[in-house]
C-alpha cells in the first residue's frame, strides 16, 4: 500500500512537474526558451575556456543559437508561432532563460533582461538556468525582489554530488558551492531545481543511487535528471571515441531510474527523467527514440513493483 498523503496521484507513481504546475497555477504553463546572449565562466576564460566536458549548448534545445534577437522579440516571435497559438489550454507562460549561465552579468543588466520578459502580461514567471558559483548576493536580492510578484525558479547545475566527478567534467566548482548556493537562494524564497546527470564513468551505480541521500537533504523544490549523453563536437565525444566507456542502455535506464525514484523524497518535483538532446547531435546512447514512451515504461515499472517515488526513502511520507 502507498502511504497517504503523497503530493501526487497514486497512479502517477512520481511527482510530475506538470502536476505541480497544475497544483500551483490551476492550468498548464509552457516555457518560452530564451537565449539572452550569456556566456559562462568556464568558457570565457574567467575559470577556463574549454567548458564542461559534455557541454554543447546547441544540444540544449531545438532552437539553436543564431543571431540573438532582443528578449522582447524572442517572446513575441514565440507567442505568435504556430506551436504556441495552437495551445488552447493556457495563455500563461514562463520565460525560460536557458542557454549558458543566465546570472553571469552585472546585476543592473540582469534586471533589465528579466524585466523585459516580465513586461509581457502573459509571462507569469522566470526559470533561470545557472551555475552555483554565479549567484552573488545582489543577484539573489534581485531575484528575491522579483519573486514577491512572480514565480521565480533557478535551474541550478549540480550535476553530481561527487567532487571527483565535478573535477573530471571540468565544472570549475565543487559540490559544497552548489549546496551553499541552494541554501542561500532558498533562504531568499527563491525556488531551486537541481539539474543532475547520472551515468558518469567516474561513479559506480551504487554511488549514483547513494547520491539520493545527499539530494534529499537539500532544500530543492525539484530535480531535472538526465542520463549522460555523449554529444557530438564536445570534449567528451573525443574522450569517448578514444576510450569508450559504459553508458546506460534503455533497458538498464528504466529499472535504474525507478530504483533512484524510490530513494528520492516524495515531495521533490520531477522535472525530467531522461535526457532529450536532439538525436542528430548525439554520439551515444541513441535513446530515447520516444520520450513519452520511456516515461510510460518508467510508470509501468513502478506500478509492477507496486512502488512509487520515495517508497524506499527512510524519511518518506507516512
Ligand atoms: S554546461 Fe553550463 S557551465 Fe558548463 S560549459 Fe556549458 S554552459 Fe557553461
Amino acid at each position: 500500500m502507498m502511504p497517504d498523503p503523497l503530493p501526487f496521484p497514486q497512479e502517477y507513481r512520481y511527482y510530475r512537474y506538470s502536476h505541480y504546475i497544475k497544483q500551483k497555477f490551476g492550468q498548464k504553463v509552457y516555457r518560452i526558451g530564451i537565449d539572452a546572449g550569456f556566456t559562462c565562466p568556464v568558457r570565457d576564460g574567467h575559470i577556463g575556456t574549454e567548458g564542461c566536458l559534455y557541454c554543447d549548448n546547441t544540444s540544449f534545445a531545438a532552437n539553436q543559437r543564431k543571431d540573438i534577437l532582443s528578449i522582447h522579440d524572442q517572446i513575441t516571435q514565440t507567442l505568435r508561432s504556430n506551436k504556441f497559438t495552437r495551445k488552447k489550454d493556457t495563455r500563461i507562460f514562463f520565460a525560460y532563460f536557458q542557454s549558458y549561465t543566465n546570472t553571469y552579468a552585472p546585476v543592473k543588466d540582469l534586471e533589465k533582461l528579466y524585466r523585459e520578459a516580465l513586461d509581457f502580461p502573459e509571462i507569469a514567471g522566470l526559470i533561470i538556468g545557472t551555475r552555483p558559483d554565479c549567484l552573488p548576493g545582489p543577484v539573489l536580492d534581485l531575484l528575491q525582489d522579483i519573486a514577491q510578484d512572480y514565480f521565480v525558479s533557478l535551474e541550478l547545475g549540480i550535476e553530481s554530488v561527487y567532487d571527483k566527478t565535478l573535477k573530471w567534467v571540468n565544472r570549475g566548482h565543487d559540490f559544497a558551492t552548489a549546496e551553499k548556493a541552494i541554501n542561500r537562494a532558498v533562504a531568499k524564497n527563491i525556488n531551486v531545481s537541481g539539474h543532475y546527470i547520472l551515468g558518469f564513468p567516474t561513479e559506480t551505480r551504487l554511488e549514483m543511487l547513494d547520491s539520493t541521500k545527499i539530494i534529499n537533504q537539500l532544500p530543492l523544490t525539484g530535480i531535472k535528471i538526465h542520463n549522460l549523453h555523449i554529444v557530438k563536437h564536445t570534449p567528451l565525444a573525443k574522450i569517448y571515441a578514444e576510450k569508450p566507456f559504459t553508458l546506460f542502455t534503455e533497458e538498464e535506464w528504466i529499472p535504474f531510474i525507478c530504483d533512484y525514484l524510490e530513494l528520492l523524497r516524495s515531495d521533490l518535483v520531477i522535472e525530467r527523467l531522461v535526457g532529450d538532446a536532439l538525436r542528430d547531435t548525439l554520439v551515444a546512447p541513441l535513446f530515447p527514440t520516444q520520450k513519452t514512451l520511456i516515461l510510460e515504461y518508467i510508470r509501468r515499472e513502478l506500478e509492477k513493483r507496486n512502488s512509487y517515488q520515495g517508497g524506499k526513502n527512510e524519511n518518506r511520507y507516512i
